[in-house]
């Protein structure tokens, strides 16, 4: 008894902390040394420890006894039951609430969810103009036809669980010598459903799921980007729980003339050095058809004209994009005689 440590000592704190600095330390070291988390064999003592310092520190009459008198005047003061008995501004009860969870255990039934299912479709950059409607064939889990999910078969029904009772969860009352805690855990008969299945449907062999087949409509909408698209509740069924998702993944394949960048479409168009030089006519190809336009006189290589209107739409901005035509021009790369012959002459006219 004589090796009684230091209260402050015990929590880190010193004779100035503030009710809450002591608060947050003795939460910090209840969590560590708690006996349902920590496995070591002084666990239990050492959280008894931290505790009763926490009781008298937090509690501004039993502080000042043993700032005053120390350890031998908070034993000639107090009974255990007087310590743990706190009515100072830091009680016991919220702190295991917030750090164990309502009434000391932790456990509350969860609704089950089914899992998400994942589809993967490529789509064309046309689909991109215009929208694509597919029908997608799923390969899932779905609520079990003959049972309605139940999983007991037609005519029967689930019986209570005697081991439970019905609720799902076992108790587990812990006494720590100031204070007893109540832990919660799933009940082990029934996997805390709470109820048992007598006689199981034959069909799903009481699972109240089987494996089957499902159509899906899904619309691509125009201005799509690669990415992924949720449909909800359409994944894996999941009896008297919330279905999973549909994952549908879009992978925008490239295209073989354009490049997109959101809404707006590129191409490059080949013209030979003396259409660029002279002018000429052109039909580009465009998401829409083919467009006739005009190449100036004299135009440079990389001059970029705009066919308005001729990109795509795009899902998160409004209207419709343009195409922009980049001119490459072609220098020939074999000439005959008679063409050196001609460009010697034009070259000595530029001179
Ligand atoms: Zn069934
Ligand atoms: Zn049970």
């Amino acid at each position: 008894m004589s090796a009684k440590r230091d209260y402050y000592e015990v929590l880190g704190v010193t004779k100035t902390s503030s009710l809450d600095e002591i608060k947050n330390q003795y939460r910090k070291l209840a969590l560590k040394f708690h006996p349902d988390r920590n496995q070591s064999a002084d666990a239990g003592e050492h959280f008894k420890e931290i505790s009763e310092a926490y009781a008298i520190l937090s509690d501004s009459e039993k502080k000042q006894t043993y700032d005053q008198h120390g350890h031998a005047g908070v034993d000639g003061k107090y009974s255990s039951d007087d310590i743990f008995q706190g009515r100072g501004g830091g009680g016991f009860n919220d702190i295991f609430e917030s750090i164990f969870g309502r009434g000391g255990g932790g456990f509350t039934q969860q609704q089950q969810r089914g899992s998400d299912l994942l589809y993967q479709t490529t789509v064309t950059l046309e689909d991109v103009l215009h929208g694509k409607k597919m029908e997608i064939n799923l390969q899932k889990q779905i609520k079990c036809d003959n049972c309605k999910g139940s999983g007991c078969k037609p005519g029967t029904n689930k019986k209570t669980c005697t081991t439970c009772n019905g609720q799902g969860e076992v108790r587990q009352t812990r006494n720590m010598g100031f204070a007893s805690f109540v832990t919660a855990a799933p009940c082990p008969t029934c996997r805390g459903q709470g109820s048992m299945i007598e006689t199981p449907c034959s069909n799903c062999k009481g699972q109240g799921r089987v494996k089957g087949n499902k159509k899906v409509d899904f619309e691509i909408p125009p201005g799509i980007d690669s990415g992924d698209y949720i449909v909800s509740n359409e994944g894996n069924e999941i009896p008297d729980g919330i279905n999973g998702d549909l994952v549908i993944r879009v992978k925008v394949q490239p295209h073989r003339y354009f490049n997109r960048d959101g809404k707006d479409i590129f191409y490059d168009q080949d013209i030979s050095m003396i259409d660029a030089a002279l002018g000429c006519e052109i039909n580009v190809p465009t998401l829409q058809g083919s467009e006739k336009i005009k190449v100036n006189s004299g135009s440079q290589p990389n001059t970029i004209i705009k066919l308005k209107g001729k990109g795509v739409s795009h899902i998160n901005s409004r209207g419709t994009g343009d195409q922009y035509v980049r001119m490459v021009v072609n220098v020939p790369k074999k000439l005959s005689k008679h063409q050196k012959n001609l460009l010697g002459e034009f070259q000595k006219l530029s001179d």
